[in-house]
């Protein structure tokens, strides 16, 4: 499946299915999306490429760690290496929308640093909520995408 940025400059493609998708409701993601929470999942490296528009991403780390890269031109978020994993972080609402029959039976399945989460954020009661990050992020990690 093919994903963009607002714009258009940067493309990617994603080869294997996605099976689970979650929301981070930390402060940063917070700010990083504008909203309650960034919606994600995270497939192996060797399923990720880019298309076009590598060099239209500029990044921002925090000295935590945190990264957030975005594209140049409009700003949007775009994927990024898992710090140095095997795995690229994948926002979801850059999926290109011809993409949507791909995730009929996709769902929002966790709900991860729900105690930062905003006071105006409700919590759907569906999926498993973590007050921080999971414990195990490996097998956190495997139940998102094949
Ligand atoms: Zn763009
Ligand atoms: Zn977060």
């Amino acid at each position: 499946m093919k994903g963009s940025c607002l714009c258009g400059a940067v493309n990617f493609v994603i080869s294997t299915k996605i099976t689970g998708l979650y929301q981070c409701h930390c402060q940063l993601c917070q700010k990083q999306s504008g909203s309650t929470s960034n919606t994600a999942t995270i497939v192996k490296d060797r399923y990720f490429e880019w298309l076009t528009g590598e060099d239209s991403i500029s990044k921002w780390k925090k000295t935590s760690g945190f990264t957030s890269d975005f594209c140049k031109t409009c700003g949007c978020p775009v994927p990024n290496r898992l710090r140095d994993t095997p795995y690229y972080w994948i926002p979801m609402g850059l999926i290109d929308s011809d993409e949507q029959s791909s995730f009929e039976e996709v769902k929002i399945s966790s709900h991860i640093c729900c105690h930062s989460k905003a006071l105006w954020d409700r919590l759907p009661e569906s999926g498993t909520h973590y007050d921080d990050m999971p414990d195990d992020l490996d097998s956190f990690i495997s139940m998102l995408s094949e």
